[in-house]
């Protein structure tokens, strides 16, 4: 191309640029926006949206299998297991829901397996994720921390010495039961998904079923949460602790 030539098509062009500008970008679409919702605080704090089972003030939440007011001491704001009581249900049915959970092994050094440091949180009364200590404590590989118990072992064993804050995020996903008064019979299995300490142990997971020592209850109902007060022959007294419970029903 001869110099001229080139000359004049880029003045032709920065022309039309002037003239015309650039071609209009297509207008955004504003849809249907998003629920607002503010996190919390700190990573771990419950958002807007979240009912809160337990922030360390009482445990009015929560109730024995029976209905009478759960009896777990809180002291300095955290709630403790009280061994021999019973296992404590929210008063609250939820289906599926996202789920924080905060808790601290005790620090049992004379037991072991399943005897060491073991409680649960239990997703509609029915499906245990085992809280165990299982740091340096090997046993059944289904029933160790962060299991779905007797089902799913975790991916990793991502858990922390006896005494030390851990914390469950778990995504569970109610089974799906048919529509019809006779045909309430589960369509779609539940699934479950569970973060320890930040770090995936089950990457969601078919629910297989009802845990053992889990309630035999319909499971096209919604059901509590529940926490367990876990009874074992060698163990007079867990001393397991938790603080920080909250949950967001999902749609
Ligand atoms: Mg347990």
């Amino acid at each position: 191309m001869s110099n001229g030539l080139h000359q004049f098509l880029c003045a032709a062009a920065l022309a039309g640029l002037i003239l015309y500008g650039a071609p209009p970008p297509a207008p955004e679409k504003i849809d249907a926006q998003p629920k607002v919702v503010t996190p919390g605080a700190q990573p771990g704090q419950p958002p807007s949206d979240a009912i809160v089972l337990f922030d360390g003030k009482d445990v009015a939440q929560w109730v024995y299998k029976d209905g009478r007011p759960a009896a777990w001491p809180i002291v300095d704001g955290i709630l403790t297991c009280k061994s021999g009581t019973g296992n404590i249900y929210t008063k609250q049915k939820f289906s599926s829901a996202q789920i924080h959970v905060e808790f601290a092994t005790p620090y049992m050094p004379n037991a072991h397996g399943q005897a060491r440091g073991n409680s649960g949180v239990y997703l509609q009364g029915r499906y245990e994720i085992q809280i165990l200590d299982s740091f340096n404590n090997p046993t059944y590989s289904n029933g160790s921390a962060g299991s779905l118990y007797g089902q799913y072992a975790p991916l990793v064993n991502v858990t922390r010495p006896p005494g030390q804050w851990q914390n469950y995020d778990i995504i569970f996903h109610a089974p799906i039961c048919g529509k019809s008064a006779g045909d309430r019979k589960i369509t779609t299995p539940g699934t479950v998904t569970v973060l320890q300490n930040g770090v995936l142990v089950q990457d969601h997971v078919t629910i297989q079923g009802r845990t053992t020592s889990s309630d035999d209850t319909d499971p096209c109902e919604d059901g509590p949460l529940m926490l367990q007060d876990h009874f074992h022959p060698d163990v007079k007294e867990t001393f397991m602790q938790f603080r920080n419970i909250w949950i967001r029903p999902l749609q």
